[in-house]
């Protein structure tokens, strides 16, 4: 069934020979397909027709762009267990994993189908005119979202279905009415192509245009660049890491055009522990971190990869719980060679400041990796904040002991930004939180409290991002519903017509749906 070519709209392509492969970072074994290498003739081909396609989409019903997320839900679903099987081959992932994340991704298809039909994301906004207002008559201003145009979609290694090719960004962008260019991650190329020919099918079956979704594989950061300086390129999902992201960030700000880069970056998510909580039960509390700390084994951008605790008896039953963990855990496969060398870099970084680092058992079978716990002082953390604020992608955390957490805060007002942050508290220790929680919210996407970040609940209330480096646009989300709003661009329409106006803005709401009219929800 792989071809191990470009999909662009209703054409297969390969125009260069050089060709890649995935490997299982299970065993090291080179998996067969051949992918051909993209072409930056064929980037311009998708993005060509992705433009005409934008032209039609952008007259489309909310019910129609509904009904292709629902379909490609549907297409994916039948294509379940050749993406499982591929997927699992090619990131290591066992079936539990691969089941969740697959049905977190056919999940929120459906949910920004849900989105695309309520019309709320829309922002519409509606002022009457006052023709007889003195001293100026007021004019009729309406205002809704219309959709940007072509974006082009990068994932992640990590999340090879929810994060990729048809996942949140082509999910929500699909949704706004914005045809969408994938660049595959060249380290899931199959798991690529099989959701690919899913959202293709269902492009067909629900008559969209050609060029509504494109594909195109490669390992070179060129053809992910070409992608973005495309001139018909309007803006650009991206989640990755941060050397990644501010790549692309840059490309597309140097562009005679400058366009905008959703990019949703690493983070290493800081853990606040107050007294009280390490008191209740030092040995449950490391288990729960290192379930956190290792699920996915530690490929998590919302992994805890910092954390504050009060010294004392309770730190050193918390610390020798986890080292015991540590000790004892099976080496498990990181995607990659490149994450795997990044964590073992990032890990020898600390040890080079004296830092102590616990590796578990190690392996020589392909990418197998031990989770690992760095323990310093506050003071040593001070000395080495910059190297200790990098973030190490893989199962591994930092430790630090703090004589009193009344260094929590103002620490916490010196962070670059972070997806998400737990204030694990009980009891009288609560009402304390108060200046954490405020320096917290200066930094984070999330706050979470007695709880881990790794799970993200998709959902309405869902801010997935922070101030930069976690994110390049603060305002938005990747995750969550609202991650549709990227998508779309604010017009205002001065005393329009009725039947030239978008249906989101006619008197009569065909689209029946929440609007704010001369200021009252309507
Ligand atoms: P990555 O190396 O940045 O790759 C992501 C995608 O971007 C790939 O398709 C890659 O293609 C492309 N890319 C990277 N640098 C590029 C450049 N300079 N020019 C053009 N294209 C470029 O990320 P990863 O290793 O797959 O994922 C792990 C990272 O993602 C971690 O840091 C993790 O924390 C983060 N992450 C963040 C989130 C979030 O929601 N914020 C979620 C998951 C993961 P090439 O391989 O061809 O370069």
């Amino acid at each position: 069934m792989l071809t191990g070519q470009q999909l662009i709209g209703n054409s297969e392509s390969a125009d260069s020979s050089e060709t890649f492969h995935a490997i299982n970072p299970a065993n090291s074994e080179t998996l067969t397909t051949a992918y051909h290498e993209g072409t930056e003739a064929e980037v311009d081909r998708a993005l060509t027709l992705a433009e005409k396609a934008a032209n039609e989409m952008r007259g489309y019903s909310a019910e129609k762009l509904a009904r292709l997320c629902e379909k490609i839900a549907e297409r994916l679903e039948a294509n379940k267990e050749a993406l499982l099987e591929c997927c699992g081959a090619e990131t290591g992932y066992p079936d539990p994993r691969l089941n969740g994340e697959f049905g977190r991704t056919v999940g929120q298809m459906r949910q920004f189908a849900a989105i695309a039909r309520e019309g709320r994301w829309l922002d519409a906004r509606i002022d009457h005119a006052e023709p007889d207002r003195a001293p100026l008559p007021k004019p009729d201003v309406r205002c809704a979202k219309v959709p940007i145009g072509p974006v082009v979609v990068f994932g992640a290694s990590n999340f090879p279905l929810a994060l990729s090719c048809a996942g949140g960004d082509t999910a929500s962008a699909l949704a706004a009415g914005c045809p969408v260019v994938v660049k595959g991650h060249p380290s899931h190329p199959g798991t690529c192509e099989i959701a690919a020919r899913a959202v293709l099918e269902a492009v067909k079956e629900c008559e969209f245009p050609e060029g509504t979704f494109s594909l195109i594989q490669g390992t070179t950061n060129e053809i992910g660049g070409a992608m973005v300086k495309h001139p018909a390129t309007k803006a650009v999902g991206f989640t990755g890491s941060l050397r990644g992201g501010r790549a692309l960030f840059d490309l597309a700000a140097a562009r005679p055009n400058p366009i905008p880069v959703y990019a949703e970056m690493g983070s290493f998510n800081p853990q606040y522990i107050m007294p009280e909580k390490l008191a209740a039960d030092p040995v449950a509390f490391a288990e729960a971190l290192f379930g956190s700390v290792t699920l996915g084994n530690g490929q998590f951008c919302t992994n805890p990869g910092l954390v504050f605790v009060p010294e004392g008896a309770d730190a050193d039953a918390f610390l020798a719980k986890y080292r015991e963990l540590v000790e004892a855990a099976e080496p498990a496969p990181l995607l990659n060679k490149g994450i795997q060398s990044g964590y073992a870099k990032g890990l020898e970084n600390l040890e080079a400041h004296g830092i102590e680092v616990l590796r578990g058992k190690a392996s020589a079978e392909g990418c197998k990796t031990a989770p690992a716990l760095a323990v310093m002082t506050l003071t040593d953390f001070e000395k080495y904040r910059e190297t200790v604020e990098e973030e190490i992608f893989g199962p591994s955390t930092v430790v630090i002991t703090c004589p009193s957490c009344d260094v929590y805060a103002p620490i916490a007002r010196d962070f670059p930004g972070q997806l998400a942050s737990s204030v694990h508290a009980v009891g009288d220790d609560l009402d304390e939180c108060q200046g954490l929680v405020d320096a917290l919210s200066t930094y984070a996407g999330r706050i979470c409290f007695n709880g881990f970040p790794t799970g993200i609940e998709i959902c309405h209330a869902m801010h997935h991002g922070g101030i930069y480096p976690a994110a390049t646009d603060s305002h938005f989300t990747s995750i969550g519903l609202s991650a549709i709003s990227r998508w779309g661009r604010p017009v205002s329409y001065q005393d329009t017509p009725d039947h030239l106006l978008p249906d989101a803005l006619k008197e009569g709401n065909p689209l029946g749906i929440v609007r704010l009219v001369d200021g009252k929800t309507a």
